[in-house]
This record gives C-alpha cells, sequence and structure tokens, in this order.
C-alpha cells in the first residue's frame, strides 16, 4: 500500500512506530497530487513547499521524542471557501480570484495547531452553490470513479481529493448537502455536524443560518478522530455551543442492539432511481440484521424542505454577497468606472458566475417589501414545522435513514442548464440542513453504468448534538460491509 492510501488511524500508527516519517507521507500526496490533478481537477493552490517545511518540524518533534500533537503529520485537504492566512482563498470565484486573507478560519487553525499537514486548497461550486462542482470559475472537478461524471458538490473538491488518495482527508462546509452530497458520489464518508457544534468563523458565508464546516475522510473512524479535533465552542462565533465534546472515536465501538432506526417513507417512494432505492433498502436490512429496529416514520412536511431551503439560502446569500463590493476586498472594476453605481455593477457583473447571480436576484426578491411575507416568512414557518416533525420522529426512534441523492452520478453537462434539477438533487439532504441536525453520508454500495463502479451513499440522520450516535451506526454499519475498502479504477491505473 502507498502512503497516500493510508487512512488516519493506519497513518498515525505508521508515524509513531517511526516506519516512515511525515515528510515521507506528505510527498507520497504531493506525487499523487502532481500525477492526478490535470485529469481531475481538484485542487486550485497547492502548497506544496509549505506542506514539507510542515511535516519536517513534524519529523523534528518525533525524533526528539516530544509529545506529539493529535494529528502530527496527517495531510488534508481544505475547501476553498475556507480562509487560510496567507494563502490564497478563492471560493472558486473571479471575484476573490487573488484574495489572500489577513486571518484563519477557527477549524483550520485547529487543524495546523494539532500538527496537521496542509496539502492545498480545492475546488467547490462558486460560494458553494451547487450539487456538482460545475459552478467554480476555474472549470468542474471531475469524479475519480467516472471521470465523464461530476464528484458532487459543493465540496467536490474535497470529496474527490480524498477518494483519489490525494490527501487523508479534507475539511469540507456544508449548508444543504455540500459535505454529505460529494461524499455520497465520491464513496467516501462525509460528516454534517450540527448547527452551533463547530464554529463558522472564517468560513465566507453562503447561509449563516446553516453553515457548517465538518470532514471528509476515508472512514468513519478517521471521520470521528477528525471532528473531535474541530468541534467545540468559540467564542469568536456567538452560535456555537458551549457543550462538551464527547471523544467520537472511542463511542464508535458499542454495537446496535437497542437502536431503532426510523425510515421515511416520503422519501422511499417518488422521484427516486429504482437501483438507488435497492442498495437503500439492503442498507437497511444490513442494519436490521446488526440488531436495529426498523420503524417506518411519516414525516408530512420534510418533502416541503427543499423549497424552503431555496427560499431561505438564496434570501441569506443576497444579504451575505452584498460585501463584496469591489470596495473592501477581491476584485474591483471600480478603477474603469464612470460612477460608484457603475463601478459596483461592473465589479460585480464581471465577478459573479451565474448561480451566483441567480441566488442574489432570488434572495432579494423573496426579501422584498411586499413578497417578504409570502415567501421568506411563509419559509420560515415552514421551516419550525420540519423541526418539530423531526423532534417527533426521535422521540420514537435513535436515527432516521435516507439516500444522500435519489441519483447516481451524473454527467458532467446534465443537469448544469437546469437549476431546478440541480436544486432536486438535494432533496434529502435540505431537511436536516434547516432542522441544524448532524447527519452523514456513508458508502451503502455501487451501481455498474457504462462499464463503471458508481457510488451510493447512505444517509444517517440523528439528534441534535448526536453525532456521537450516528458514528457509532455508520462506524458498526462500515464494519459490517466491503464498499470503503473499494477503491476507483484510476488508483490501479
Ligand atoms: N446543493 C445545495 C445548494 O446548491 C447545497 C449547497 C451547500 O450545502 N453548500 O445550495
Amino acid at each position: 500500500m502507498k502512503l497516500n492510501e493510508l487512512t488516519i488511524k493506519q497513518a498515525q500508527e505508521g508515524l509513531r512506530k517511526k516506519e516512515f516519517s511525515a515528510v515521507e507521507l506528505a510527498q507520497a500526496c504531493l506525487d499523487r497530487i502532481a500525477e492526478l490533478n490535470d485529469t481531475l481537477n481538484v485542487f486550485l493552490t497547492v502548497t506544496a513547499h509549505e506542506a514539507l517545511e510542515q511535516a519536517q518540524k513534524v519529523d523534528e518533534s518525533i525524533a526528539t521524542g516530544e509529545d506529539i500533537a493529535p494529528l502530527a503529520g496527517i495531510p488534508m485537504s481544505i475547501k476553498d471557501i475556507v480562509v487560510t492566512k496567507g494563502i490564497r482563498t478563492t471560493a472558486a470565484s473571479k471575484i476573490l480570484e487573488n484574495y489572500i486573507p489577513p486571518y484563519s478560519a477557527t477549524v483550520y487553525q485547529k487543524l495546523i495547531d494539532d500538527g496537521a499537514v496542509m496539502l492545498g486548497k480545492v475546488n467547490l461550486d462558486e460560494f458553494a452553490h451547487g450539487a456538482s462542482t460545475e459552478n467554480s470559475a476555474f472549470g468542474p472537478t471531475k469524479n475519480p470513479w467516472d471521470t465523464s461524471r461530476v464528484p458532487g458538490g459543493s465540496s467536490g473538491g474535497s470529496a474527490a481529493s480524498v477518494s483519489a488518495d490525494m490527501c487523508l482527508f479534507s475539511i469540507g462546509t456544508d449548508t444543504g448537502g455540500s459535505i454529505r452530497f460529494p461524499a455520497g458520489f465520491c464513496s467516501v464518508v462525509g460528516v454534517k455536524p450540527s448547527y452551533g457544534r463547530c464554529s463558522r468563523l472564517g468560513l465566507i458565508a453562503m447561509t449563516s443560518s446553516t453553515d457548517v464546516p465538518g470532514p471528509i475522510a476515508k472512514t468513519v473512524e478517521d471521520s470521528a478522530i477528525v471532528l473531535s479535533r474541530i468541534a467545540g465552542c468559540d467564542h469568536r462565533d456567538a452560535t456555537t455551543v458551549d457543550r462538551e465534546v464527547p471523544d467520537y472515536e472511542k463511542e464508535l465501538s458499542r454495537d446496535m442492539k437497542g437502536m431503532k432506526i426510523g425510515i421515511v417513507e416520503e422519501f422511499l417512494s417518488d422521484g427516486i432511481e429504482q437501483d438507488v432505492k435497492h442498495i437503500i433498502e439492503q442498507a437497511i436490512d444490513q442494519l436490521s440484521k446488526m440488531g436495529a429496529e426498523i420503524i417506518s416514520l411519516s414525516l408530512p412536511t420534510v418533502p416541503y424542505a427543499m423549497a424552503v431551503y431555496y427560499v431561505i439560502t438564496p434570501s441569506e446569500i443576497s444579504s451575505n454577497l452584498a460585501r463584496f463590493d469591489g470596495i473592501r476586498f477581491g476584485t474591483s472594476r471600480h478603477d474603469q468606472a464612470k460612477d460608484l453605481l457603475d463601478g459596483y455593477k461592473r465589479t460585480r457583473g464581471e465577478g459573479f458566475g451565474a448561480e451566483a447571480k441567480r441566488r442574489i436576484m432570488m434572495g432579494t426578491y423573496a426579501l422584498s417589501s411586499g413578497y417578504y411575507d409570502a415567501y421568506y416568512r411563509k419559509a420560515q414557518k415552514v421551516r419550525t414545522k420540519i423541526v418539530q416533525e423531526f423532534q417527533h420522529a426521535f422521540s420514537q426512534v435513535s436515527a432516521v435513514v435516507t439516500p444522500v441523492s435519489p441519483h447516481i452520478p451524473f454527467k458532467i453537462g446534465e443537469k448544469a442548464t437546469d437549476p431546478v434539477a440541480m436544486y432536486l438533487e438535494d432533496i434529502y439532504m435540505s431537511p436536516p440542513s434547516l432542522a441544524g441536525l448532524p447527519a452523514l453520508s456513508v458508502p451503502a454500495g455501487f451501481i455498474e453504468k457504462d462499464g463503471k463502479q458508481l457510488p451510493v451513499g447512505l444517509q444517517i440522520i440523528g439528534p441534535q448534538f448526536e453525532e456521537a450516535r450516528i458514528l457509532r451506526v455508520a462506524h458498526q454499519y462500515q464494519m459490517a460491509t466491503p464498499w470503503h475498502l473499494q477503491k476507483p479504477s484510476l488508483m490501479t491505473s
């Protein structure tokens, strides 16, 4: 096995036993990036020099027998919407093409303080608006399982970088599915923590009421290791909560006995591809064999989540993107403008891509006087009903499982001109986002298409702040199934 193919757990062992050095591990990942980045378009910025320097420091501390930090020498990639001091952060937008942040996001800083080695910044849909990574101003990322297909989005670069063994883990962000969805399409594990579990400080804001950062990794165990390091209260993000962070890794080993798993009737009836449905049913059977009791639930308001999401998020987006005015930071066209308004128009007209503009317009409309009550306010009311429906569901079950997506990974370009078809991909992802619940995606099998193996993900949703519980279900499931051991054929080419 090559070093870049290791899991975090394996790499931690190997480093501790001095079987290889942190520099060798970082170099193996950098070689893999050099080999594949032109094909997959994953990294927007590679920080090779800094990575090797950081790895060197880790090797020195290992050599002197110092107490080594929890993630010492573990190579990672970071979604390019998480600000990194001194390192270009673009949000995959032309408007931030040359933006060098003066500070670092809390989650990134925590990982660096824990000794993780940053390899670079990875692609996404512009400002995280999308489900395919095609909305990037720097071109689409390709799915490692079939390069004619999308990796999912918006954290497509994160999921592809982990799936193609370019790094050991990545940090993505999830507003309405952006960690779970690409993790499902790339057959890796993606965890969206509860809203308030991990600091949003330094995430370039998309939808402030649902944005959360979280890990994408090769196994549930690795995700638990990373989540334990990034979770916690941050006095610079008032929406984080001061609750104890469990040792998620320790919690994994308890079995499934006594667990009640809910399945949502509404989600397994219409609109789902039969092959995907079949795989999800097999996964549910597997959970039942492992001792879980399966309970069928009806959540009648939850199918409206997607409509609610596409009123609330554009509203918040239109407000959050107002700061990109060409005056304070980022690309500016004010020098070519005849007056201030013309400067805004040129900067924003040239700087934003089509999807960001669409959302600014939809959001501005939904918030405008006369429409606010009919759209934004109504959507917030339905959101409250969704929260209540989940609360009621969790009085009956320990966790809820759904598919990640109703479809297999689709072809690049297939949905690019049909925004509604793209939005519909979020149907199972947006409900837990609106309710602030923890949810994850775990590999659940493959569908063969055009001679390629295309991944299918299982979503597991838990009550607020019960990350440990969903990680445990996912880990037990992963231990009983072989899906995470399968690698895209890029690996053997
Ligand atoms: N696909 C969703 C959207 O386009 C989710 C995005 C996200 O979670 N950042 O809004």
